[in-house]
């Protein structure tokens, strides 16, 4: 029996053992969204499949869909984004926009839009500072996915955000003004304190290209609260899926 033998690129972006010697990959790809392949025997030292299958590499794949699983039959290296394996935070990074990627799409359809976001994010971090890349990436991926906070009006009295007190509260929908959220009976752990310059950065970062952090210079505390806030958001989806 003749199988259809598929071709596109991809981004490895995460892999699990299997067995003896397989690994199950991670790979969001051009044609088909994310997928996951299992390359066979990939960790013997004879596997040539091994030079095209590094974490975070861009390869031309080739894979044929097998009865459980899809299976690598080749990996081409195109791009390796050495300046981001030398230098540990880099790497950091990258990890970040894997596991974000791989989270939120276990599998998913072709996708162009958030295609490009993942490859330009890598191919940024391979040439520029790294600091404001993960942030950008995340909310414009939050963006392209619909799962947007409301980021204009307090969702409980519709006030507009402007310099004072704002909470992010994902469950109730979005940056909550201080007098509202004074009136929530909620966890310490369901807010977080938002910074009005990370309100803007973030509105800047859903409306540039990404060739706008090149010229951004944001001070350090405003990048602790950027940070602070994205993990937080990020946090309130992994919260949501452990509970159902
Ligand atoms: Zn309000």
């Amino acid at each position: 029996m003749a199988y259809q033998h598929y071709r596109t690129w991809g981004i490895f972006l995460a892999q699990e053992n299997r067995g003896e010697a397989d690994q199950l990959f991670f790979i969001f790809t051009l044609d088909f969204g994310m997928i996951e392949v299992l390359a066979k025997s990939v960790r013997k030292l004879t596997s040539k499949l091994r030079s095209g299958v590094t974490f975070f590499y861009l390869s031309e794949i080739e894979f044929i869909q097998g009865k459980h699983y899809k299976i690598l039959t080749d990996a081409l290296p195109l791009e390796k984004f050495e300046n981001i394996r030398q230098d540990t935070a880099k790497v950091k990074i990258a990890r970040g926009l894997g596991a974000v990627t791989k989270f939120f799409l276990i599998r998913s359809e072709r996708d162009l839009k958030i295609w490009a976001l993942l490859k330009d994010s890598f191919n940024y971090l391979n040439s520029q500072p790294g600091e404001l890349i993960q942030p950008y990436f995340f909310w414009n991926f939050l963006g392209l996915l619909g799962y947007l906070p409301e980021l204009y009006r307090c969702p409980l009295c519709q006030k507009k955000v402007k310099p004072e007190i704002f909470y992010l509260i994902p469950k109730e929908g979005g940056l909550v003004c201080g007098h509202c959220a004074s009136g929530l009976e909620i966890d310490r752990n369901e807010r977080e304190f938002i910074k009005v310059n990370t309100v803007k950065l973030i509105r800047m970062f859903l409306q540039k290209p990404l060739e706008v952090l090149t010229r951004l210079k944001v001070d350090q505390p405003d990048l602790e609260n950027l940070v602070k806030v994205s993990s937080f958001m990020l946090g309130s989806f992994q919260e949501f899926k452990n509970a159902i």
